[in-house]
């Protein structure tokens, strides 16, 4: 199912979108978001009797972050490489300020601090229960599914710094959506999803989650070992090799197989 949180102007609603996605993670033109009774993750899933064309809705961020986006650093071999790094022996992570969060469709600000902002297409997983040191055999139990994200990095601020939180914390710096899907689970990434982003419609990025270093499971257990995970709390599980610069008016898309495709454009801040 794909839960997406959408406004018709007025105050923002859940809604469950239907149908099926073609090849580049698009839905049907006839596809409609069927309104929800308050927040799913809180209150379960309560129809309405009240749908709208997708076409006719603005979707928005499907879910605001409780507390917290934890990204998870050189999960994918070739990326460590890429930024001439080994890959970590434990997941390497760092926190994004639940303030960098947007939506589909929304502008990413290229802040002026900045000359070499990267785009970083990854899988998100998203946190349905307050947890704390969940085992990995039982992480299932505390998603509430996945979406994708582009965790947007300030490439050279990162270097400089020596650590991540300007250079990943910026407002617009972490795009989420289209929507919520919550019918896949860690085998079906074990297995391998082709996550891909696209600049001005290039491919840039081509890999598989097949390929991570910490399956979803190790990246719940270890996270939760540190910190308290509250429902809406989004984990990044890292970003495939390709990474590169995005420039003032350049669109970015980020697909992740049966996921969908996230498109943001980059706008001077
Ligand atoms: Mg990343």
């Amino acid at each position: 199912m794909r839960i997406a949180r959408f406004t018709t102007g007025d105050e923002p609603s859940y809604g469950v979108v239907t149908g099926d996605l073609d090849e580049f993670g698009q839905p049907a033109d006839d596809a409609v978001v069927v309104t929800l009774a308050g927040d799913p993750m809180y209150v379960g899933l309560k129809l309405l009797e009240q749908e709208h064309r997708l076409a006719d809705v603005r979707l928005l961020a499907p879910v605001l972050p409780r507390s917290k986006v934890v990204g998870i650093g050189r999960n994918y071999r070739a990326h460590a490489a890429e930024m001439g790094s080994e890959v970590p022996s434990e997941p390497l992570m760092f926190i994004k300020p639940n303030t960098s969060v947007v939506g589909p469709g929304d502008p990413v600000h290229y802040p002026p601090q900045t000359s070499d902002l990267h785009f970083e297409g990854e899988l998100a997983v998203v946190i349905g229960r307050i947890c704390r040191d969940v085992p990995p055999e039982q992480a299932t139990d505390v998603i509430f599914g996945y979406t994708i994200a582009n965790d947007v990095t300030a490439r050279d601020l990162q270097r400089s710094d020596g650590q991540f939180t300007r250079a990943k914390g910026f407002d617009s710096f972490c795009p989420l959506g289209p929507w919520i899907e919550t019918d896949l689970d860690p085998h079906d990434f074990v297995e391998g999803r082709r996550v891909q982003t696209f600049l001005n419609g290039d491919v840039k990025q081509d890999g598989s989650t097949t390929d991570m270093v910490f399956d979803v499971p190790s990246l719940v257990a270890h996270v939760s070992s540190v910190m308290t995970l509250l429902p809406g709390d989004v984990i990044l599980t890292g970003t495939p090799d390709g990474v590169g610069p995005m420039e003032v008016g350049d669109e970015v898309e980020v697909a992740i197989e049966g996921l969908g495709a996230l498109t943001n454009t980059v706008v001077a801040r």
